[in-house]
Parts: C-alpha cells; structure tokens; sequence
C-alpha cells in the first residue's frame, strides 16, 4: 500500500512468485499471487498480464490495486464541501436485507400501486404539492416537465437565466431537447414583467396560443449583482401561464422546521419548494441530492393534473428511478416529517457548531502528532457545492499537515480526500462525520513513515 512498496518491486515478483532461472512467472501463477486482494481472480489475470507484458512483474500488485481503486468504494469527504458531485453529492446510507419491496404493489388493495405512490404523498405533506413525481435526476426532471407541458409550442425564459449547471446540462439545449421553442425575453442583467407580456402577446399573434409555460430558473450556481431585476414567480402567476420554476438545489422549507433554531444565515437567500409553490408556481423541480439531502433523483412537485400530464408521457417511463432510490428518499423524507434534521447528514454537518469542529479538530490533530507527523487545527471555510450556494462559505475547522500528502491519503483504505491549499494538506471535519475522525486521524497518522524519511511525496499529483 504505501509508497516504498509500490515504487521498489519493479522487476521483483511477490508472493512467492519468484522463478527458477529468472524466467518470467506464469500470468497465472501470478494473479494467484494477490488473491489477498480480495478481487476476482479474472481482474488479477488483467493486472498479472498487463504487468508481464510492461516486462515489469513485480508491478503486477501495484496493478490490482490501482484497478481496485477503480471500483465504486466509501471514501470518507475531508474536502469542506458539503454536496461534493465528484463524491455522490449528498451522503447516504442504505441497510436493507436482499429483498424484495413493495415498490409498485399495494400492500392494502394487492393490486398494482403507482411506483413510490407514498413519495408523492410525503412530499405534498412537507411541501404543500398536490401530487409529486420522481425521476433519475433534476436534469430529468426539467426535460421531463418541458417535455410532457411544452412540446411544440413557446416557453418563455429570461435571458438572464439561461443556466448552465455542471456536466452539460444548459436550459437552451434542454429546451431544444424537449421540442419546445425557447422564447428569451429581457437582457442578461434585467428582466421586467413588460418583457414577458411582450413575448406572450407575440407568441399569440403568431397564430398560438401562447406559451405553454413560463419557466423560471433558479440561477443555483452563480450571482447577479448590481443593475439587476427579475420577474418574481408571484408576478409571473399573474400573467396567466403556468409557471414552472426550476430550483434545483431545492431547500423544502425556507422556514426548515427540520433544524433546531432558526434557519442559518447562509440559507437566507434561498428559494424553497414550499414557498413557491404556496406564491402559485404550477410545478418545481430540484434535486434529491442537493438541499434535499437525498439520493440522487429529480423532484417534480405542484398541480396534480399537470404532475400527471409528466406520470403519463413516455418520457417519464424511461426516467423513473429504482426501487433502491425510492427507498432512501422515503426515508429522507420521513425524517423531514419528523423535523429530525440531525437524521438527515447534510442538515447534520451544516449545523454541527464551530466550536464542536474545533474540539474534534484539536483532537485529531493531537493524536496525528503523537505519530510523529506535526499536524495543526486550523480554521476551514467549507461550503455547500454541488452548483448551490455560490458564495456561501461556512466557517470550519479541520487539520493540516504541512505538504501535498493528497494521494498518500487517497491511497487509505477508506480512502480521505482532502485539499491542499497554499502547500498544505487540509482535512476539513465539517463534511466529515464525527465516527470517521478516527480514520481521518488514522489515514494522517500512517504518514509518519514517509515523513521522518523526509519524502514530501513529490510528483505525487502524478499518480
Ligand atoms: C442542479 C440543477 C439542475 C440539475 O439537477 P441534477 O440533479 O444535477 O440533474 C437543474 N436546474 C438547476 C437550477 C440546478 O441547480
């Protein structure tokens, strides 16, 4: 695992795999070499063949286990950022036995129920929706609701929110998907509501009906500021079309019942499910695993007939999320329900008190130096990522090491990924959960090695 024995046994073979007369070993003999890996014996022989054929033997082991690197694994967040996308944005946890789920059966009638039927109940409870529908993802969801609403006629948007969020997904082309005309209305900085009237009146005199939908978007991961002005939802409920809004990193309630004490001040700024819809919206659509904390899927959320317009067009159909996800967001849900935000990891990290951090920081940094490696608390500024809350940072504090020790810790089973900020390797605790302090100390502790021998891991950035 550590640095030494991957960079010195190029050309030595492991294991007991060393050959009379120097002849190479077997693939075979080889791969059978690191069964301790634990990986199937089939990826040893890719690893095992791959190493024989660099002429390099002795790197078949390093091989295995960059390839089991590879695989989908827990890895503890150490970066500060809340909804990390790279990590699966919001942390969850599944615990359920190999069986099977009622995800489309009644269990009161026997007959074939709507798939997550009670997701859709428990999101009109905490949100004020007549009706919700769940999808892979919000992407899907705005596609989905443009789709089923607005195929072949108008949606106006303002040009000032005509976003891009990370990984491709922009609102034009998203429109285009959808079939539906994107009408762009106002400037990048303002948009009035004499710009939506306008667009609305010419969509009419060009023999339509006028647009099937205003759209407003939520600007979730970039600000305006300065000479600005957008058209609020309750002023555009106004002008007669449906409204949808894309939130996207969607907060449920600006009120969150789900926190002890009121809302903190870094939330102050944004729009919640509840609130819009209650200022008339026709649908929202966010993100399971933005502010909602949840898995991975997209919400779309409001008036029951159009929510069912979505349930029953095709698109929905090769959108629908599985019964894996259904389940973690139930239970997401149901600890909103029962205002437990502390059940709920995003809601438990973002309020866990500076002072608590410092402590579990002091600690930590404590145990690392008594290793051997001189390790400090320091102060951290940790936000909330996955394209929200672009200028928010909350304070924090986490433990820094001197040096790019990044990948040595990456190296860590479980693997802690951390940042390195000016010539400093940082492991912010805010984004770690209190029971991993104890790997986050471990996986620095085990630096001691390559620090007394002065290695600063150069080049490491490489690997
Ligand atoms: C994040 C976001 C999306 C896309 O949601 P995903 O769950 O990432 O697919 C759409 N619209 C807005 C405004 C967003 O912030």
């Amino acid at each position: 695992m550590d640095r030494a024995g991957q960079a010195g046994d190029e050309g030595a073979v492991e294991g007991g795999g060393v050959t009379p007369a120097g002849r190479p070993p077997s693939v075979d003999t080889l791969a059978r070499s690191l069964a301790d890996t634990g990986l199937p014996h089939a990826l040893l022989v890719d690893a095992a063949r791959a190493a024989v054929a660099a002429g390099a033997p002795g790197s078949a082991r390093r091989r295995a286990e960059d390839l089991e690197r590879l695989l989908l694994q827990p890895v503890v967040n150490a970066t500060g950022v809340l909804l990390h996308t790279n990590l699966g944005r919001a942390p969850v946890g599944v615990d359920r036995p190999g069986r099977a789920g009622n995800v489309e059966l009644d269990l009161v009638s026997g007959g074939r129920g709507g798939r997550g039927a009670a997701i859709g109940y428990l999101l009109g409870r905490l949100t004020g929706a007549e009706d919700a529908l769940v999808v892979n993802n919000g992407a899907a969801a705005v596609l989905l609701c443009l789709t089923a609403l607005a195929a072949g006629r108008d949606v106006v948007v303002s040009r000032g929110e005509l976003v891009e969020i990370g990984g491709g997904f922009r609102i034009p082309e998203v429109l285009a998907a959808s079939g539906a005309r994107l009408v762009e209305v106002g400037t990048t900085n303002r948009t009035r509501r004499g710009d939506v009237e306008g667009a609305m009146a010419a969509s009419v005199a060009a023999g339509g009906s006028g647009p099937a939908v205003l759209l407003k978007v939520h600007p979730s991961n970039y600000v305006q500021r300065g000479f600005v002005e957008q058209v609020g939802v309750a002023e555009l409920v106004g002008l007669g079309p449906p409204v949808v809004a894309d939130l996207g990193s969607g907060l449920l309630d600006a009120t969150t019942p789900w926190l002890a004490g009121r809302p903190p001040a870094w939330l102050a700024s944004e729009p919640a499910v509840r609130q819009t819809l209650a200022a008339g919206a026709a649908l929202v659509t966010f993100s399971g695993d933005k502010l909602l904390g949840g898995p991975q899927a997209g919400i779309v959320a409001g008036r029951a007939d159009l929510v069912e317009q979505c349930r029953r067009h095709p698109l929905a159909r090769a959108l629908r999320p599985g019964g894996l996800v259904l389940e973690v967001l139930q239970a997401t849900l149901l600890a909103y329900l029962r205002r437990d935000g502390d059940a709920i990891p995003l809601w438990r990290m973002a309020a866990t008190p500076l002072a608590a951090l410092r402590r579990r920081a002091e600690a930590v940094a404590a145990e690392v130096a008594v290793a051997g490696v001189p390790a400090r608390a320091v102060a951290c500024a940790s936000t909330t990522g996955g394209g929200s809350l672009p200028e928010v940072t909350i304070p924090s504090a986490g433990v820094a090491v001197d040096g790019d020790w990044s990948a040595a810790l990456r190296r860590h089973r479980p693997a802690v990924v951390a940042t390195v900020h000016e010539q400093a390797t940082v492991c912010d605790l805010r984004s770690v959960d209190p029971s991993d302090d104890a790997v986050v100390a471990a996986a620095l502790a085990a630096l001691a090695g390559e620090w007394r021998r002065g290695g600063r891991e150069e080049g490491d950035e490489g690997r």
